[in-house]
């Protein structure tokens, strides 16, 4: 063997030690990277499942030949205030990236008969594949003293009390007033209802002082504030719970 054979099998020895040491100083690299636990290398999350609650049906109660409640003073019928208080909720809920289907838009009832109206809605809220319901209405009572926003669902039906529980929270704190227990009440539209479904009663056209809030849009602006801060609270108590599963 020349000199010059012997210097190439050196330089090839050396260059296949240097690649094992090198090979040894990643390996020890990468297994200090596993033990360290901000480190670890995680598997991928899967893809989050849509935000559940995305549709909600806005019910506006009555309309056209049912004005349903009338102003003491006035004589406003409630189809009037409800159609303005669901039209400010549906807007805040878009802007929160809702989908909203009202069951009417304009001051007319959607059919001829008061039955084919009530059975109307309920075909619209479980057919257009919403989530949620919440009907909207004012209410009346023979003693005048009586006010305030009342929410009511169907006993039994959790779902629903859970949500009228959401909305009744938002209204007491949004109008600063006590927190109010909810109702339950055997309704036709919100009764055996496939989603959660509730009534929400904003307040007593009986009783002069809340006649003329309700009758004012500011205040039927913080009705609908109130509204969709109780859905976005029911959202938020669902998702809660998908997550626990
Ligand atoms: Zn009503």
């Amino acid at each position: 063997m020349n000199i010059k054979n012997s210097l190439r099998i050196r330089l090839v020895a050396l260059i296949f030690v240097g690649a094992f040491v090198l090979l040894m100083i990643m390996l020890s690299r990468f297994s200090s990277k596993q033990s360290d636990g901000n480190n670890i290398i995680k598997p991928v999350s899967p893809t989050p499942s849509p935000t559940p609650v995305c549709h909600v049906v806005l019910d506006p109660g009555h309309g056209g030949y049912d004005r349903g409640a009338s102003g003491t003073r006035t004589g406003i019928g409630e189809a009037e205030i409800n159609l303005a208080v669901a039209r400010f909720t549906q807007d805040l809920l878009i802007a929160k990236n809702y989908s909203v289907t009202l069951t009417r838009n304009d001051e007319n009832a959607i059919a001829e008969t008061k039955k084919e109206d009530m059975a109307k809605r309920r075909k619209l809220m479980h057919e257009t594949g919403a989530d949620i319901t919440v009907s909207i209405h004012m209410n009346k009572f023979k003693d005048s003293a009586v006010h305030g926003p009342m929410v009511f669902y169907t006993k039994g039906d959790t779902a629903s009390q859970t949500l009228a529980d959401c909305i009744i929270q938002c209204l007491c704190n949004t109008l600063e007033i006590p927190k109010r227990h909810i109702n339950t009440g055997n309704y036709y539209v919100i009764r055996d209802s496939k989603i959660p479904a509730v009534i929400v009663e904003c307040g007593f056209l009986s009783n002069p002082a809340e006649e003329e809030k309700l009758c004012n849009s500011e205040y039927q602006m913080l009705l609908a504030h109130a509204i969709s801060d109780g859905i976005d609270m029911y959202r938020l108590s669902v998702v809660r719970s998908s997550a626990e599963i």
